[in-house]
């Protein structure tokens, strides 16, 4: 299949805030060695490699709350775009050492949420690092929201240590064995693993595994749409990649036909479109 039956979808959380700061620019945003020319407003690619029609439907109770250094939203590379994409109730704010946005802080207040901060045991008082996630007992039971600092790795330990509302919740220190696949802004310095792939990790930690290999997948065919991209090369709509994505949303499909309370009420299914 290809994107181009794809029905237009509200702008998400990322979205919103990339055009915010697109729109505080003084000058036009330029992204080094990507793609040029006309851009999906869904997907950021260009229109031959559209991934719009593609993107799955994963209903969690959790939420993902990315925090974004400055021109995080601006990068077409960047993959806190998927985990909106992806999951339903993902917020996204950008950062500032001065000040805290109050929508953020609002947030961060409301009871339903447990707000779990996803960062590096080494570099946190033992007290507050916990590597697993309760899985909710019973329906009133606070819903984890998992904190991304979405930036590189120097950014992300500045946001972490100046962010004195952040400093009252406990820390997720995460633990795989699985070596990162990301490919688009790798470095040899750079083992960290990609926003989505830590998002992926915060899924599979509470439970969520179908929607951790979901979430993996969908980035695995956006870095090959990418890289395609970028190289003027065509797509295989039915390589290895794509049939696993397809494979994985079907069994998402079924689980959610079986389970109509994992509909997330705030984000109804109706408004999103099932990708297969
Ligand atoms: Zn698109």
């Amino acid at each position: 299949m290809t994107g181009d039956e794809s029905l237009p979808l509200p702008p998400h959380a990322v979205s919103r805030l990339r055009a915010a700061r697109l729109a505080r620019s003084s000058k036009p945003f330029l992204a080094r060695g990507g793609p040029r020319g006309e851009r999906c407003a869904g997907c950021r690619l260009v229109p031959s490699h559209c991934l719009c029609g593609l993107r799955p439907v994963v209903p969690v109770c959790v939420g993902v709350c990315l925090i974004m250094a400055d021109i995080e939203a601006l990068k077409p590379s960047n993959t806190g775009w998927l985990v909106a994409d992806v999951v339903p109730d993902t917020f996204a704010f950008g950062w500032a050492r001065t000040e805290a946005d109050p929508a953020l802080l609002a947030l961060l207040r409301d009871p339903q949420w447990q707000p779990y901060v996803v960062f590096p045991s080494e570099f946190v008082e033992p007290a507050r690092v916990v590597n697993d996630v309760p899985v909710a007992a019973s329906p009133i039971a606070r819903r984890p929201l998992f904190i991304l600092l979405d930036a590189t790795w120097p950014e992300a330990r500045k946001m972490f240590r100046k962010s004195a509302y952040l400093d009252s919740f406990p820390v997720l220190s995460l633990r795989s064995d699985r070596l990162s696949n990301y490919q688009l802004r790798r470095t040899k310095a750079d083992q960290h693993f990609c926003t989505s792939e830590v998002a992926a990790l915060c899924l599979a930690a509470c439970g969520e595994t179908l929607a951790a290999q979901t979430l993996n997948a969908y980035q695995e065919v956006f870095t090959d749409h990418y890289l395609r991209a970028k190289q003027q090369l065509p797509l295989d709509w039915e390589d290895a990649a794509h049939k696993r994505l397809q494979s994985l949303a079907n069994l998402m499909a079924l689980k959610l036909l079986q389970s109509p309370e994992l509909q997330s009420p705030a984000d109804s299914l109706e408004t999103r479109r099932l990708a297969y």
